[in-house]
């Protein structure tokens, strides 16, 4: 007999990180930043009217999306913001991913992807990193039906040049081609880091969206501000699939804080050259240990060490309540992932390493 159970969407649903709740843990398992927000960010929150609360809020959230659009000298109507990152890319799998040909992304790679794609009903095709993990241009040409990367790439925090980004464009006239670069801000030496971001080709190729967080550079994974920056078309399109959907995704407070923390530079890139100096010391602990990693250019470090398995490393740091992440899956499974915390969190993770190893 036919059942209502018959007509279930069903999913895999993607495994967010552990969000653990134990006192004292080093927690350093989900590419948080260990800095709190901007000092602005805490005074605007404080600020917002709770009374406001009772009207529903902007639902174009221009406050946000102009100091957005302003802050990278684009055009407000290239600006499209959302809940997470998370929520500006499922919006813009379900936008742009639509021809029922299979979209591209690396095999190793943010396992959102294949959620989304199962999720949304897009077909997907995976393209085997190379022996150091980088990103083969060639993979990804033409004969899909768009393509997907994080750059630098989670969960290896590889960063791949401009030009094998710009090469992947070129080869994909008819494709979208979505760059998510949740953790561009950490390349080079942070300051630097514009210059290895998609936003430079905007302007060459009206089918590419670039897709930011303020999750992690910015401090406040808790409040879920991504945003996206593509042709006003590729905006145009993905706010009509929006407002078709939840046309009031931003709250009052997301919409403040975001606004805020746009609003202090300085502060920014303090705390970013502070994280990037922590990667540089833990590199050199690392290394020191034993252990091998991608040159990392994210707020985390993708380690491996040939005679200690990363999964017992996992489980011993876990018992001392010092959170890292390990994915069980092929290729990786021997590795770790490890957010870069304050230099005290990292001397704490080496002490343990340091006992646990000898
Ligand atoms: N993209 C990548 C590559 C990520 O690692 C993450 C963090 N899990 C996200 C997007 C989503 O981040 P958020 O939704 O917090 O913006």
């Amino acid at each position: 007999m036919a059942s209502w159970r018959d007509n279930v969407r069903r999913v895999t649903p993607y495994t967010p990180g552990e969000q653990p709740h134990v006192a004292g843990m080093i927690k350093l398992n989900t590419n948080e930043d260990p800095y709190p927000p901007a000092p602005e960010v805490i005074k605007a929150l404080q600020e917002v009217p709770a009374g406001d609360l009772r009207l529903y809020p902007d639902p174009a959230a221009s406050d946000l999306v102009n100091a957005i659009a302003a802050y990278h000298g684009v055009s407000p109507d290239q600006v499209f913001v959302g809940v997470g990152s998370d929520d500006v890319l499922a919006v813009a799998f379900m936008t742009f991913f639509n021809s029922g040909k299979p979209i591209f992304f690396p095999d190793i790679t943010y396992s959102f992807y294949p959620v989304w794609a199962e999720l949304f009903r897009i077909p997907y095709e995976t393209k085997a990193l190379g022996e150091i993990f980088e990103i083969r241009p060639e993979d990804y040409a033409g004969g899909n039906g768009g393509v997907v990367f994080p750059n630098p790439n989670a969960p290896t925090s590889r960063l791949e040049n401009l030009d094998t980004v710009e090469n992947i464009l070129q080869n994909n006239p008819e494709s979208a081609v979505i760059v998510d670069e949740a953790y561009i801000d950490f390349a080079g030496n942070g300051k630097d880091s514009g210059v290895f971001s998609a936003l430079s080709l905007l302007n060459k190729y009206e089918n590419l969206l670039v897709v930011r967080t303020f999750s992690k550079s910015r401090s406040l994974a808790g409040m879920r501000i991504g945003y996206a920056i593509g042709s006003a078309e590729m905006i145009k399109a993905m706010s009509d699939d929006r407002y078709s959907f939840n046309s009031y995704t931003m709250n009052r407070t997301a919409i403040a804080a975001g606004t805020a923390a746009i609003g202090n530079e300085e502060y920014f890139r303090s705390c970013i050259a502070k994280v990037i100096a922590t990667r540089e010391r833990a590199k050199a602990e690392f290394t020191a240990l034993g252990f091998t990693y991608p040159e990392p250019s994210g707020n985390f470090i993708f380690v491996s060490h040939p005679a200690c398995p990363a999964k017992e490393l996992f489980s011993a740091l876990r018992s001392r309540h010092i959170y890292v992440r390990y994915f069980d899956v092929p290729r990786i499974d021997n590795c770790l992932r490890v957010t870069i915390g304050t230099d005290e969190q990292m001397e704490a993770l080496f002490d343990f390493l340091k006992e646990y190893m000898a």
